[in-house]
């Protein structure tokens, strides 16, 4: 009745570009490259949801070729990747995630994130963790030229989430 996933995504940093990241802008000299508005943290959980439910991954679902995510605000794609997790017979348990960056200080925005996601994903925030953390200055990271997130989520059976908790 319980299943775990797992996600992973990385994005480039560049001039130009909104910092959008865990469904928030946040003011930063660069931005997230990619197709979609390249919310790397909600990506990361897309494909923790939908690795638990063995459903593929958000380039299968959303393609990043196709016209349609061009510029694509992720909080839909996101609610869209828990449909199909739901329309499978699952529902939340809870999120862990962790956004590694150099730069900006990511922890002021954790709880707006906290906020938006579990509004998005129909849970109570106390089952929406995020943690960040820096690369010590080495690799791309360490020199602010792309961010990585993690993620994993734990689903639930519906019969099962709705016999035990009332925030599933
Ligand atoms: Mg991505």
């Amino acid at each position: 009745m319980f299943r775990i996933g797992f996600g992973y995504d990385t994005h480039r940093l560049v001039e130009g570009r909104k910092l959008i990241l865990g469904g928030i802008e946040i003011p930063h000299a660069t931005g997230l490259l990619g197709h979609s508005d390249a919310d790397v943290l909600l990506h990361a959980i897309c494909d923790a949801l939908l690795g638990a439910a063995n459903l593929r991954d958000i380039g299968y679902h959303f393609p990043d070729t196709h016209p349609a995510y061009k510029g694509a605000d992720s909080k839909i794609l996101l609610q869209d990747a828990y449909q199909l997790v739901k329309d499978k017979g699952y529902r939340l348990g809870n999120i862990d995630c962790t956004i590694i960056a150099e730069k900006p200080k990511i922890n002021p925005h954790i709880p707006e994130m906290q906020r938006i996601i579990a509004q998005l994903l129909e849970t109570g925030e106390d089952n929406i963790s995020i943690k960040a953390t820096t690369h010590e200055k080495t690799d791309a990271v360490g020199r602010e030229e792309s961010m990585i997130a993690q993620a994993v989520a734990l689903i639930v059976e519906e019969s099962f989430a709705f016999g035990v908790s009332g925030s599933a």
